[in-house]
């Protein structure tokens, strides 16, 4: 089973000027694989035989916590299509400045959506203030997966606002929490990561662009982190999925531990318990 932890799309309407936008800010060392729609995400899931793949929404204002949790909703319930039911499971995003953050973390929770996405960068948060960790505390209780963006972002100036210190912090204070940390803990702060996050209790996600593919430190996360603690995932449109599963694949893992990474960790993280072949 192929299961990607870690995918954006957009609307239709959107998605070219979207991926325009974000493109020139990360050009010319990251430019998308794809269009960024959600047939563009099925058409290559079903080429690569991805299972599912978890859609990952960002709130950059309070006030889009609505239409997000709409579009999950009508992705899950067919209004999208039968492909996008049957394999993708959409997470809901909720800023952090929402006053009625707990009230709409709730909603997402009794809705039967798993999860939800955070990107400090977007949402200029900092990971582990009082209010944040209240935030977390509330998804642990609701049984919330939280995917958040870990480390620096290419399309924005470094800031540290979610680098491995403030996720180990966060997992010191609510151990419980399902919290994934994207790009192996922290984007371009892999020593960090290895130093914070790598051998703990916490899930890593694997979504590392092509240039670093060889860089040592990420590869020592992929090699040492406990394996049923690493879920597979690319950040599409960002990286295609073949190229996420070469790069776990040079670990040269054991074949059990690659399917574990590659879905079966995220098959028991989120309830999937069977695959959606093509
Ligand atoms: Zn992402």
């Amino acid at each position: 089973m192929l299961i990607d932890a870690h995918v954006h799309t957009f609307p239709d309407d959107l998605a070219a000027r979207a991926l325009k936008k974000l493109a020139d800010k990360t050009a010319p060392q990251i430019t998308p694989v794809a269009d960024g729609t959600v047939s563009g995400l099925l058409e290559e899931m079903r080429r690569e035989q991805v299972d599912y793949a978890v859609v990952c929404p960002i709130a950059t204002k309070p006030s889009q916590f609505e239409g997000i949790l709409q579009e999950a909703l009508a992705i899950r319930d067919g209004m999208r299509g039968a492909d996008a039911a049957r394999h993708l499971i959409p997470f809901a995003s909720i800023h952090p400045d929402d006053e009625a953050r707990f009230a709409h973390l709730t909603q997402t929770a009794e809705s039967g959506i798993r999860g939800v996405k955070l990107h400090p960068y977007y949402q200029t948060c900092v990971l582990d203030t009082p209010n944040m960790l209240e935030y977390f505390r509330c998804c642990c209780d609701l049984g919330l997966v939280v995917q958040c963006h870990c480390g620096f972002d290419i399309g924005f100036p470094f800031d540290p606002l979610c680098g491995p210190e403030r996720v180990a912090h966060v997992m010191r204070e609510i151990p419980n929490l399902h919290f994934v940390a994207a790009h192996l803990g922290g984007w371009r702060q892999w020593g960090g990561a290895i130093e914070q996050l790598l051998g703990k209790d916490i899930y890593l996600d694997t979504a590392v662009l092509e240039p670093h593919f060889g860089d040592a430190e990420p590869l020592r996360l992929l090699r040492e982190h406990p394996a049923d603690k690493l879920l597979f995932a690319t950040d599409w449109p960002w990286l295609g999925f073949a190229g996420g599963v070469r790069f776990v694949r040079s670990a040269g893992l054991p074949p059990e531990t690659e399917r574990a990474i590659l879905g079966g960790n995220a098959a028991t993280l989120l309830g999937i318990t069977s695959p959606a072949s093509w």
